[in-house]
């Protein structure tokens, strides 16, 4: 029997659940539209009162009306060391409940999962953060370092109304802190009974979004007509989004390939290393992503009436460039769609690596191997962003470490601002026990 047992207070590991659902409960949908972006402020809301009842003074920070972050410092034991910074989002894509089995917005719990919007994204590590630290002020417990929590807003539209305005608005929040975690890593991946490997994100792609623009000679649909903007653009949409850029395997991607090679006895020829992804199941649309920049046209804007040509024609295209390759990657779209198409940037965030070592990783390392001696700690590029980019520019070093036991049969990657999004209860009470040890030992 554990001391927690005995106490007036619920254990970490059951609180978690009861956290994680009242925080899934609480609709942070987020359209991108400040208008219709509302519970953010609830969500913010309900961390700040839960961190409060336990004797931490947390301060609430809006960027505009409804958009609230959370921000707090829990001081540690040594105060000449750095202080880390755990960061998680309060916001969620939006779901279709006439897509899903449950009510997105319910935190029901069914068959051992908690089911909801956000509870893999990432409401599982807001509420995992949540109930290690309230057990630790409840009990005495101080952390070596200081530890600066941030639930941000906005962070599934670019994070303008939560991490970037945070970072940039709200500076002296985050002094002395050097490393930082958050979501995408820490999650297991089964190779057999006897050994996972923990993806932990050392690496993530860079975000260049841009619109192209087609412009012609506006004109009536009857006639023959040689100078078509939507002719024009669409040849260019064709051209991207049929191209494959050339392999790229940076060190991080190598690293994880070599691992990954050992660990499956797979044959992995670091040069061309498609075939061994391929062999990777669910994970594998996340790590093909990552040794190549990509290029995904996803939206098309052109006319307003059948019969007539119109003179101007724009896409929007997803790309993702790798670490350094962001310049690269605009020459080489320039080169595709041609001098007569103009390309405007309307994101453009860099990519972030940084290696798979230090005290901070063996701490991350020894936390996942105290829990699951099955444990196998690797390295690995996320292809997404996240509010590590905002972060990093703090000179902050920002890992993904939200440490999850999956079962193998999860499709976990699916999961993300997927139908049916939930999250394993008993994943999500040893990720509390993971982040205890890691937080007290870092
Ligand atoms: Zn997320």
């Amino acid at each position: 029997m554990t001391s927690d047992a005995l106490s007036a207070f619920p254990a970490p590991t059951d609180e978690v659940v009861d956290l994680c659902r009242d925080l899934l409960r609480i609709d942070t949908t987020n359209t991108g539209d400040n208008a219709t972006s509302a519970g953010e402020r609830r969500a913010a809301e309900y961390v700040a009162e839960k961190l409060a009842e336990v004797g931490v003074e947390p301060v609430l920070h809006e960027s505009a009306p409804g958009r609230a972050n959370v921000i707090a410092r829990i001081p540690g034991t040594d105060p000449s060391r750095g202080a880390l910074l755990v960061h998680g989002h309060l916001d969620v894509v939006p779901a279709d409940p006439d897509e899903w089995s449950v009510d997105p917005f319910s935190g029901e719990l069914r068959d051992g999962y908690l089911w909801g919007r956000g509870a893999i994204d990432m409401k599982d590590f807001d509420a995992m953060v949540l109930a290690v630290v309230r057990h630790w002020q409840r009990t005495g417990v101080r952390p070596p370092r200081d530890i600066v929590l941030a639930y941000t807003a906005d962070e599934e539209a670019g994070s303008e109304y939560g991490a970037h305005f945070l970072a940039t608005r709200h500076r002296d929040l985050f002094d002395g802190c050097t490393e930082g975690i958050g979501e995408v890593g820490g999650f297991s991946y089964t190779v057999d009974e006897s050994q996972r490997l923990y993806l932990i994100e050392t690496a993530q792609k860079g975000i260049d979004w841009l619109r192209l623009h087609a412009k012609g000679r506006p004109g009536h649909g009857s006639m023959v007509h040689g100078d078509n903007a939507v002719t024009a653009l669409a040849e260019a949409v064709a051209r991207i989004g049929a191209h494959r850029f050339p392999v790229v395997v940076t060190d991080t991607v190598r690293a994880f390939l070599e691992e990954v090679g050992e660990v499956l006895g797979i044959e992995v020829d670091p040069d061309d290393p498609e075939i061994a992804i391929a062999k990777l199941g669910p994970i594998a649309n996340i790590i093909g992503a990552t040794i190549r920049n990509t290029a995904n046209p996803t939206r098309l804007d052109a006319g307003y009436k059948d019969n007539v040509i119109p003179g101007r024609a724009s896409a929007t295209i997803d790309c993702r460039s790798l670490p350094g390759q962001s310049e690269l990657l605009e020459r080489q779209l320039r080169e595709l769609v041609g001098p007569d198409i103009d390309i405007e940037y309307i994101q453009r965030q860099p990519a972030l690596e940084t290696t798979f070592d230090g005290d901070l990783v063996e701490a991350m390392s020894a936390a996942l191997r105290a829990e699951d001696p099955g444990a196998r700690p690797v390295p690995y590029m996320l292809s997404g962003g996240t509010d590590a980019k905002a972060f990093s520019q703090l000179g902050i070093r920002c890992f993904g470490f939200a440490p999850l036991r999956l079962p193998a049969d999860l499709n976990f990657s699916a999961l993300f601002h997927g139908i049916d999004e939930r999250v394993p209860v008993d994943g999500l009470q040893f990720g509390v026990r993971v982040l205890d040890r890691f937080l007290r030992t870092c």
